[in-house]
């Protein structure tokens, strides 16, 4: 028997299911109940955040069999059910805005809504993509929006809802998809391997939930490509498959940072290459614990913000309190940029290097307290302005302003 991906094996077939979007099912559980029927949908949010999975679900509560009219309790088993979650039912129409983007296939549409549906209550149709029409596509389509015969139902999905114009969205009842928090695909995951019955660690399903930022999809896959690879979800298969650093690692870099020990700092990154991660792995990595040691200094450790398993929070906020909350904003802000320019640098490793160098030397480049007595000074004689390395603190002045 052919795997069966996890996404398509559990799919969620009710509004109670779909994960981490309970404002958009009640919203629309509670229109179905009291008979208030919008015309037009449109889903907007990235992708895998369950768009797709809602719309078939709209489908069948709208055009369940089991029902004498639009239920929020579609009975999952009548033949419009069964159709609509196979994706090929007669009356419920699925077209990708991608490929399907020019005005004759919006034409073919118009001229086919004019029919009454097969077997169903409504034809619906669901673009999925929308933004991706042309704009002589979105003429014609909208002529139908203007007009639409009683029968007919639209819903769009789009990722990118301010490509679409302003005609069609005043059409539209829209619904923005929210990420996914991190800890909700965790628990969804940990459902499924004990579904599965395959063992795994939390910590493990943790780091899949928070690499999949927010994506149902990208989680499931990426816990596809566990399950194909072994028999259990251990940490070390998660970091083999994502190439991430482990934490351990990056908590050493901090701390040899912290420590202004930059040579320490430049060692711990080139061991990090060396066993195989990407630079844009290690500086992605070093760029979340520096985020991470900002919150928790900012909003203490417990802190929701922080998407860390609970045992890895004790060693964040014991690190935390080694730096001044200014020096990790400016921490941040430098890995945010050497993160963007280590895509487009050929002199990627170099880059990185110098921002290891400049946070663990951080007392070299910006001394606040000596800064402001600078700038007050500026204030005196206009002249020192434009004195170089007048940011610089002089010789001998205190070592270590980052650590307390
Ligand atoms: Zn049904």
């Amino acid at each position: 028997m052919a795997y069966l991906v996890l996404a398509r094996k559990y799919r969620s077939t009710t509004f109670d299911e779909v994960v981490g979007q309970e404002a958009i099912s009640q919203t629309l559980v509670a229109a179905i109940e009291s008979g208030r029927i919008a015309h037009a949908y449109l889903f907007t949010g990235t992708r895998g955040v369950g768009k797709t999975t809602m719309a078939r679900i709209l489908a069948k509560a709208l055009n369940c069999m089991s029902a004498p009219g639009p239920t929020a309790k579609p009975c999952g088993k009548c033949e419009a059910c069964l159709a609509i979650a196979r994706g090929d039912d007669l009356d419920v129409v699925e077209i990708d805005g991608a490929s399907n983007r020019g005005i004759d296939e919006i034409r073919e549409l118009r001229a086919n809504a004019i029919f009454r549906p097969a077997r169903c209550r409504y034809k619906i149709y669901y673009i999925d993509e929308v933004h991706m029409l042309t704009m002589p596509a979105f003429n014609a389509l909208l002529k139908t929006l203007e007009e639409p015969p009683e029968h007919v139902k639209f819903i769009f999905s789009t990722t990118e809802a301010e490509k679409l114009p302003a005609t069609i969205l005043s059409r539209c009842q829209r619904y923005d998809f929210r990420n996914i928090p991190t800890p909700q695909i965790a628990a969804h995951l940990k459902a499924l391997c004990k579904a599965e019955k395959v063992p795994a660690a939390d910590d493990a399903l943790f780091r899949v939930a928070r690499a999949a930022a927010g994506s149902m999809r990208d989680g499931l896959s990426l816990l596809d490509q566990l399950l194909a690879a072994g028999q259990e979800i251990t940490d070390e298969a998660v970091i083999r498959l994502l190439g991430t650093p482990p934490e351990e690692r990056m908590t050493t870099m901090a701390d040899a940072i912290a420590s202004g020990n930059a040579a320490g700092a430049l060692g711990e990154l080139n061991a990090l290459l060396e066993s195989g991660i990407s630079l844009s792995g290690a500086v992605g990595a070093l760029g979340e614990l520096f985020r991470n040691l900002m919150l928790a200094s900012a909003c203490g450790p417990a802190s929701e913000l922080i998407e860390l398993p609970d045992t890895q929070r004790q060693a964040v906020a014991a690190l935390a309190g080694r730096f001044s909350l200014p020096a990790l904003v400016h921490a941040v802000g430098l890995l945010q940029s050497l993160e963007r320019n280590v895509r487009s640098s050929s002199v990627a490793r170099a880059l990185a290097e110098a921002s290891v160098v400049r946070l663990a030397a951080a007392d070299k480049f910006i001394d606040p307290q000596s800064l402001i007595a600078r700038l007050e000074a500026m204030g005196r004689s206009p002249a020192s302005a434009t004195a170089p390395r007048a940011a610089m603190p002089a010789e001998g002045e205190k070592k270590k302003p980052l650590t307390p």
